[in-house]
């Protein structure tokens, strides 16, 4: 295998990123929601640059982006996404996409390798529509119900008004061919400060966040301040948190975040009410299996189950919202 790292061209590289960042520039950073002019433009932009690294274009009917190869041997498939969240970060995104083109142009036109990088920009993983809506067309996740049920979270502007509007209504959606890649590799740039911190470059992702998110109500009584006895009172806030306390204490392995609390004040006799909207971020190491994790998992559905001793101390109300399985990500076995 030759080594083609000195082919590699770091200038071209920053240019790509560069040209993109201009495109939906705002302060340091862009601003390009899904199907915004910006974003269509980036694609497009995209769209042009595949056939230098010998790929074929198209954007599909969901906003995908995709170059194919029609070069011998195992494919690989890299990339990323080129919306941003609403005035954000230049880099979320365009990094992977053009990692996985620059390694394209490297690796396609090489006779000496066996195989080809196929580029990929997947649509709407920044969640303005829906939830990785682009991602989960290719492999087949995506119902036309999910679509037309699917609106801006910002606008309230529907799925299928946009993807007309940019001219995408009617493009078939392209699905993965089953066995046709032997892995999927994204370039990110980091969003915590393990790399950072230690000074290092870049890194390999061996898992991911799984999410669990839950919405938990914190009933509790109004009553006179002065004249009832501690012992006696039910206070929503206070219930709320201890329990917030308590979930610090018992899982401390778990990323965890405290969403939206309202309090809700009635009138006096009601009852007051403090609700949570609460994640739990679990991070399983790549040998999730092992039997002591799965012990920690059991441990914790049964903690939420039975409630901690602040929760106990109002009558708690939980209802499960999304859950996705923590995903391990093992490095494929490559063509490099
Ligand atoms: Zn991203």
């Amino acid at each position: 295998m030759p080594d083609d790292r000195s082919q590699v061209d770091g200038a071209r590289v920053l240019a790509d990123l560069n040209t993109l960042r201009g495109i939906g520039a705002y302060k340091t950073g862009v601003h390009k929601p899904t199907f915004s002019e910006p974003h269509m433009r980036s694609l497009e932009w995209l769209a042009g640059r595949l056939p230098e690294a010998g790929l074929t274009a198209t954007i599909d009917g969901i906003g995908n982006v995709l170059g194919t190869s029609v070069k011998q041997g195992p494919k690989l498939l890299a990339g990323s996404h080129l919306e941003s969240q609403n005035y954000a970060g230049w880099l979320d995104g365009p990094l992977g996409v053009v990692y996985a083109l620059e390694a394209a142009r490297v690796i396609n036109p090489d006779q000496a390798v066996n195989g080809a990088v196929e580029v990929a920009s997947w649509c709407d993983e920044e969640g303005h529509f829906g939830s990785f809506l682009g991602s989960r067309s290719y492999v087949g996740a995506l119902t036309e119900a999910d679509i037309d049920a699917a609106r801006d979270r910002n606008s309230g502007r529907t799925m299928r008004d946009a993807l007309r509007e940019v001219g995408l209504a009617g493009r078939a959606r392209s699905r993965a061919a089953r066995g046709r890649h032997i892995g999927y590799l994204e370039a990110h740039i980091e969003q915590g400060q393990t790399l950072e911190s230690g000074g290092l470059s870049i890194g390999i992702v061996t898992s991911i966040v799984g999410i669990w998110q839950y919405r938990i109500s914190f009933t509790g009584e109004q009553n006179h301040a002065g004249t009832t006895r501690m012992a006696d009172r039910r206070d929503a806030g206070l219930a709320l948190a201890r329990f917030c306390v308590d979930i610090d204490d018992r899982f401390p392995d778990l990323r965890r975040g405290r969403g939206q609390r309202h309090r809700h004040r009635r009138a006096r006799g009601e009852r007051l009410r403090a609700v949570v909207v609460d994640g739990w971020r679990s991070v399983r190491p790549r040998r999730s299996r092992c039997r002591r994790n799965r012990r920690a998992d059991r441990a914790g559905r049964r903690a939420r189950r039975s409630g901690s001793a602040g929760a106990r101390e109002s009558r708690r109300l939980m209802s499960a919202g999304a859950e996705e399985a923590a995903t391990p990500t093992p490095p494929p076995a490559g063509i490099l």
